[in-house]
């Protein structure tokens, strides 16, 4: 390696980089200090880079990341993840996921004996008053219904697929259903915009799209739009990374992506808008709300809505793809694999799932701006609806649209 040269467009650089930077006003509050120390910290490592005499800028570490991942399939998962004991459709979509999008070849994530193990096991996590739970013997939930069968449509093969029992997702999905249009989380559980989200998903997978499912769904969402554009919870909520995320991309479903229609229903020119002002100035990743600290999970969630309300494909962004590639890039590898929220903090792998399936979107705006990325260092493209490798997610079309649904 070359040393860095400590040439005049190098300081020119150091310079700008410091005008990005938090304004300070003088006025220091927890929340301006924690800004400032996570722009320290960035700081830190490029420092820690160009004391090693780095010159390159680094590159995604597909092996360790792969390596990573691979370690927790075969059972090897960090005893801090007990607490994700009502998680666990959740973690076999992050780590299968985010293999998927490592990997260059279309041939299954999974072995065979791993993968039918692993269908298996999402079966043991349903109940038969329809869809799944946590892990096995725990009550149905949307949001791990939506794992394990993002899961499965990952895993993608005919057993996987067929393990998925319709009538009972069916009637669990009915049962969520509110007066409102929206879906609560559970039985008597909170209603919000990720119940909307996942049980559109989950119907739209399976091709149970009914009109009792998507009943009033548009009058909801369209309640749940702020004054600053972006989309919050529940009707009246603060805008969030995540719930705008879950509110366009059940737009995307209910409208067929067509951006017309979709803009009579929320105000897309003021969403975007918001979006575009989650990208923070100096780190280049995003924040999922105003005053927040970047985070590496956002660069999917936010990111993820600059595709998907494109007019056409080539558009420019409004987001900065170069910027986000190199916050994930630089900042958020864990140095024995995976991806965490940003530097001080380890890895785990929902940030690992996320942060790679940004830089997936990311990647793709850079390549569509015609910059250029190496094809060796490229991620798998996703559908950015459903956060699916695009082959995945048309098999999955292609396998439920052969089998019409009518309920019981
Ligand atoms: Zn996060």
């Amino acid at each position: 390696m070359e040393p860095v040269e400590e040439s005049e467009s190098y300081h020119r650089g150091l310079a700008l980089r410091l005008e990005e930077m938090a304004p300070d006003d003088e006025f220091p509050t927890e929340s301006s200090r924690a800004q400032r120390e996570v722009e320290e910290s960035l700081f830190a490592e490029d420092a820690v880079r160009d004391a090693a005499g780095l010159r390159h800028p680094p590159a995604i570490q597909k092996d360790r990341m792969r390596a990573y991942l691979r370690a927790a399939v075969n059972g090897k998962i960090e005893k801090y993840f007990v607490g994700l004991d009502s998680s666990q459709p959740w973690l076999c979509y992050w780590i299968i996921h985010a293999l998927d999008l490592l990997s260059s070849s279309e041939e299954p994530v999974l072995d065979e004996t791993t993968s039918q193990e692993t269908v298996k096991f999402l079966k043991s996590c349903s109940n038969k008053s329809g869809g799944y739970g946590g892990g096995p013997g725990q009550v149905s939930h949307a949001a791990t219904t939506f794992a394990a069968i993002s899961a499965l449509c990952v895993i993608g093969t005919d057993e996987a697929l067929e393990s998925i029992d319709r009538q009972s997702l069916y009637s669990f999905l009915i049962r969520m259903k509110q007066p409102d249009g929206s879906f609560s989380v559970t039985d008597d559980g909170e209603t919000d915009i990720r119940g909307t989200y996942c049980a559109l998903t989950a119907a739209s997978h399976t091709n149970m799209l009914t009109p009792e499912i998507t009943r009033g769904c548009k009058d909801f969402i369209s309640s749940l739009q702020s004054f600053d554009g972006g989309i919050g919870g529940e009707p009246g909520n603060e805008s969030h990374g995540g719930y705008t995320y879950c509110g366009v991309a059940s737009l995307c479903i209910l409208c067929d992506s067509n951006l017309d229609e979709m803009g009579k229903i929320i105000d897309l020119e003021s969403l975007k808008q918001w979006a575009s002002m989650r990208q923070m100035a100096f780190e280049g990743g995003f924040q999922g709300r105003t005053n927040k600290l970047v985070d590496s999970c956002y660069s999917f969630w936010v990111g993820a809505l600059f595709a998907m309300l494109r007019w056409q494909p080539g558009e420019p962004s409004l987001m900065d793809p170069s910027r986000l590639n190199r916050y994930l890039v630089n900042y958020c590898q864990g140095a024995r694999g995976g991806m965490r929220d940003k530097p001080g903090v380890r890895p785990d792998y929902y940030h690992t799932c996320y942060a790679l399936s940004g830089l997936s979107i990311a990647q793709q705006a850079m390549c569509e701006e015609g910059e250029d990325v190496p094809s060796d260092l490229r991620l798998k493209l996703i559908d950015p609806v459903y956060n699916l490798h695009t082959r995945r997610r048309e098999r999955v079309y292609r396998y439920f649209h052969g089998r019409p649904f009518l309920p019981e």
